[in-house]
Formats: C-alpha cells, structure tokens, sequence
C-alpha cells in the first residue's frame, strides 16, 4: 500500500547541511494503523512530510499504492493530496465559519466534487464518529472531543488510501487523546482505513498494530503489536525506548 524505499532528506541551513533522513525504509499495508516514534528531532515530522507530498525527499522511492510520489508533477501530486491521502492535523484545523458537516465535506469541495453522494458520504461519516447530532454546528459551538471527530471524519471524506496524522495527541489530556485514537480504530474497523501516525506518545501507539521507532535518521526497530494486548504492547514499547536511551 505505502512502500518506502530508501529515503533520505536534508536540509541545507547557510552553508551547513543537516541529513535528517540517512536511508528509511518501511511499508504499511492496507488497513493497518502503524505508529512512528522516535525522539525529538529524529525526522518523523519530515518522514511525514515528505509522504504527504509536503516536501520533497532528495533520494530513495515512496510508493503509494501503484503510483511512485517523486515521479509526478506539481498537479499530479496536488491530486493525490486530494484524493489519496487524508490528513489530521495536531491542532485539527476547523474551519470556524463552516458547520461540523461543511468541515467534513471540505475535501470534496476543494476536489470539485459536491453531489448526492458526497452528502451521502458526508452523512455516513457522521453517523460512524457519532455526531450527527450536531453536524449542523459550528467549531465554537462544539465540545474538543466532538472537533477531534469532526477532523478524523474530514480525513475520510474522499475515501483516502491513506491516512496521516502528525501528533494528533500532542496537545490533548489524556481522555481527549483516547477519543482521537478511539477515532482512528472506528475509522479503521468500520471503513477499513489505513492509518500513519507520528507520535512521541506510547500510550497512544500501543493501540497500532505496528510501531516504528526512528533513531538517527534510520529505522532503528519495529515492533509488532501481535496479539499482546495493548498495556503489555506499551510496556513493551517503553522498554524499546529505553533501551534505546542506554544504547
Ligand atoms: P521530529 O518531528 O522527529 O521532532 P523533525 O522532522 O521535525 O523531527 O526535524 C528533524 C530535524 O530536522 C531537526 O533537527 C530539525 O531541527 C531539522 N529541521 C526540520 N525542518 C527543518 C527545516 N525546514 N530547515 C532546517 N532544519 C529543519
Ligand atoms: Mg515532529
């Protein structure tokens, strides 16, 4: 589904150039919600960015289903931004002066695309994240957990291949971040997306099926969630990182 191959990334700051990426490589297959973690300045925001089609990688392939990200044009990737990926952003960027349901159908507003199924879409979407309700309000008037699944839902608009969320439990309490990834495993299990989220969380990434953990610009290990249940997956994931920490 998501292949990539190889990536590296640098950024050039006056004559001094930083490698954030030094060859990552990793897959996320259909229907998997996958974590990446690693410590502060360890590159997920720009292996992120970088699949998001935000930036562009200096070497190696990201492959999103059949299509090869760093082969297209400007217009190209403007459509696969569009149509192929849904985003979820840290502070989730409503649009304060459209109702809960105009937030979700902004994706296919921007596509051009608004008709009868759409709507059906739009209104589908409600009903899975259960705020149909108050699909006729507006952000100010809508509590934080309601805003979080208006955003999840506004991700799933176009039927994305993929998902991206950087962070979303950054700035949340604790049973915000849960209603996020509870979110994500509706998302998951009732429509089958498949879910990328960068995270410094654990708590957060032991409900992923797998996690990816980035030290020094490679992937330094994978952990797979297998049938552990989800506080000895975190346990698990703790040890990892401090190992790592000793290392
Ligand atoms: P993370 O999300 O894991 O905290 P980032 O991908 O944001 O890490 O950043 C990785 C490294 O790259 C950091 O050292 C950061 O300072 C640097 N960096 C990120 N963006 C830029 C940029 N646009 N220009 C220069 N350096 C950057
Ligand atoms: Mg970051």
């Amino acid at each position: 589904m998501l292949t990539v191959e190889n990536l590296h990334k640098s950024y050039r700051v006056g004559k001094t150039t930083y490698e954030v990426l030094k060859g990552v490589s990793l897959q996320v297959e259909r229907g998997e919600f996958v974590a990446v973690m690693g410590p502060s300045g360890s590159g997920k925001t720009t292996l992120l960015n970088c699949i998001s089609c935000y930036i562009p990688a200096d070497a190696g392939s990201i492959r999103l289903g059949d299509q090869e990200l760093a082969k297209l044009d400007e217009e190209a990737l403007a459509q696969v931004r569009n149509q192929k990926l849904g985003f979820v952003f840290q502070d989730f960027l409503l649009l304060d002066g459209l109702t809960v349901r105009q937030n979700i159908l902004l994706p296919a507003i921007i596509g051009g695309k608004v008709c009868a199924k759409t709507e059906d879409r739009a209104d589908q979407l409600c009903q899975v994240f259960g705020i149909a309700a108050i699909a006729g309000k507006y952000p100010a008037e809508i509590s934080g957990g309601e805003k979080q699944r208006t955003a999840v839902a506004r991700a799933l608009m176009n039927h994305p291949l993929l998902i991206l969320a950087d962070e979303p439990t950054g700035n949340l309490d604790s049973k915000s971040s849960r209603a996020v990834i509870h979110s994500f495993e509706q998302a998951k299990q009732a429509l089958n997306a498949t879910i990328f989220m960068v995270t410094h969380d654990s708590f957060a990434a032991s409900f992923c099926d797998r996690v990816v953990i980035l030290r020094d610009g490679v992937v330094w290990r994978t952990l797979e969630k297998g049938g552990t249940a989800r506080g000895a997956f975190q346990d698990r994931l703790l040890d990892a990182i401090r190992e790592m920490g000793r290392e």
